[in-house]
């Protein structure tokens, strides 16, 4: 029998109300695995908290433990009627709360995040599988943490997730609703990690893709992807259809609806993803496929965080070599390069993961003069950009004529067009884009 996965995020189960509404969504008699979020602002509150403990104010982490049990109190009491379900409950969050106070007097350590961290999507589980029990609704509580397995470099290890997953489901065969946390899940050293922030969309795919889902639904707070970055620019619109490339695309560079990494496990298994809205469940949405769609420019993203680094070299760029030297340093250093475009005397590329910045740019050096630039923001204009069709990279720079760019790519792909700017320009660059292209 085929499964489906649905993926609920924070704000959709940010309150007893939503949660109930999400258990309503979920139980239409279908099979499927529904992935959750943590209820909305915990993560940030487990980050803060955790930060707290980094800079050793014990404090005012313990202040923002009891704030968060107290939240949760509060949702425990509109969510759940009987006394012995309250107490269940609370005992469990209890017990949520003392892992994150146990580490309030040892040494900190990125692990010792991750563990804080994961307590959201548990606890946000949890209380929804007890609303279920509580309400005589058959479902079975999952723990991500017994399948999701990344390796040494944060990426998924797909036949371990598939093997695990199949043996943890195999011993449900009647079951038709099963509930996993997002985000969560193990690395090579069997220790807890998570998926990054905005995870949970990745943790669906991965899923999906592991039990090679019918389709991939997406639960969020809006009503499919739209054109442009709706909390910036005024009047955007859902996209109907988008094909995998298009919406990776657009994910990858900066679109906060999907985590850059939701839509290749959906490719690879050629599984439809689908983007709801839970509070418009009746709302077309977005849909992503294979399918072929319309030509021309469907949306734009943006992507804060880069960094540009030039590397000027009058000798040797045409050389060959060259380039495979300059690669080989961010390889060594574990380090993505976003965007690249060269010249005949220099090379300019972005990176967002600036943790070994400054031993790149040491090993750089030997190549020619290096130059730096932080606060770059990389708009990426996504579509089917066919290169016979002519015109649009005239439009989208026709549309930037007042703002300077630092950087232009285009014909990597027939999906992008991506441009690189001084964050400080984002919002008017986004603005002006939308006027043009739309
Ligand atoms: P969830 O908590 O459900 O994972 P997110 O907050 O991560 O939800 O993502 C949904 C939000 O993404 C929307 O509320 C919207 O503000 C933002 N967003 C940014 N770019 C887009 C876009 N192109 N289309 C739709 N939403 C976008
Ligand atoms: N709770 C995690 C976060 O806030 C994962 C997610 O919501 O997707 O980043
Ligand atoms: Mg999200």
């Amino acid at each position: 029998m085929t499964m489906k996965v649905l993926k609920f995020g924070g704000t959709s189960v940010g309150s007893p109300e939503r949660m109930r509404n999400v258990s309503k969504l979920i139980t239409d008699g279908d099979k499927k695995i529904v992935v959750l979020s943590a209820m909305s602002g915990t993560t940030n509150n487990l980050v803060e908290i955790a930060d707290y403990y980094k800079k050793g104010n014990t404090d005012a982490a313990s202040n923002l433990i009891g704030a968060l049990e107290k939240k949760y109190a509060e949702v425990i009491e509109g969510l759940l009627t009987t006394q012995t379900y309250r107490n269940k409950a609370s005992s469990i969050i209890a017990c949520e709360c003392n892992v994150i106070r146990s580490y309030a007097n040892k040494p900190f350590s990125i692990q010792v995040e991750k563990i804080i961290l994961a307590r959201g999507e548990i606890m946000s589980t949890n209380l929804v599988q007890l609303y279920h029990e509580e309400n005589k609704i058959q479902s079975t509580l999952l723990d991500s943490l017994e399948f999701m397995y990344v390796d040494a470099d944060g990426e998924p290890v797909m036949p371990k997730i598939e093997e695990k997953l199949a043996k943890v489901l195999k011993q449900y065969p009647d079951e038709k609703l099963f509930i996993a946390q997002g985000f969560i899940c193990r690395n090579d050293k069997d220790e807890v990690d998570n998926l990054k922030r905005g995870g949970s969309d990745y943790s669906a795919s991965l899923i999906g893709a592991a039990i090679n889902a019918d389709v991939v639904e997406i639960w969020t707070d809006i009503d499919g992807i739209h054109n442009n970055d709706p909390r910036i620019v005024k009047n955007t619109h859902p996209i109907a259809e988008m094909s995998f490339d298009e919406a990776a695309e657009l994910a990858y560079f900066g679109a906060k609806i999907l985590h850059p990494s939701t839509v290749l496990p959906a490719k690879v298994k050629n599984i439809p993803v689908l983007l709801k809205n839970t509070m418009e469940p009746n709302a077309k949405g977005t849909v992503i496929s294979n399918k072929a769609t319309n030509t021309g420019i469907k949306a734009i993203a943006a992507k804060d965080g880069l960094t540009a680094i030039k590397i000027k070299s009058g000798r040797m760029l045409l050389a060959y070599g060259f380039l495979r030297r300059v690669f080989e340093i961010f390889e060594k250093y574990k380090t993505p390069i976003d965007l690249i475009t060269t010249s005949e005397v220099a090379v300019s590329l972005t990176i967002d993961k600036t943790d070994y910045l400054a031993q790149i740019v040491d090993e750089l050096k030997a190549l020619g003069t290096v130059e730096i630039d932080k606060d770059q923001t990389i708009i990426c204009i996504v579509g089917n950009m066919i290169a016979e069709e002519q015109g649009h990279a005239v439009e989208v720079l026709k549309a930037l004529k007042e703002i300077s760019v630092r950087m232009i790519c285009y014909g990597g792909s027939d999906h992008n067009i991506s441009v690189l700017i001084d964050t400080k320009n984002k919002e008017k660059a986004l603005i002006a884009l939308n006027n043009n292209l739309f």
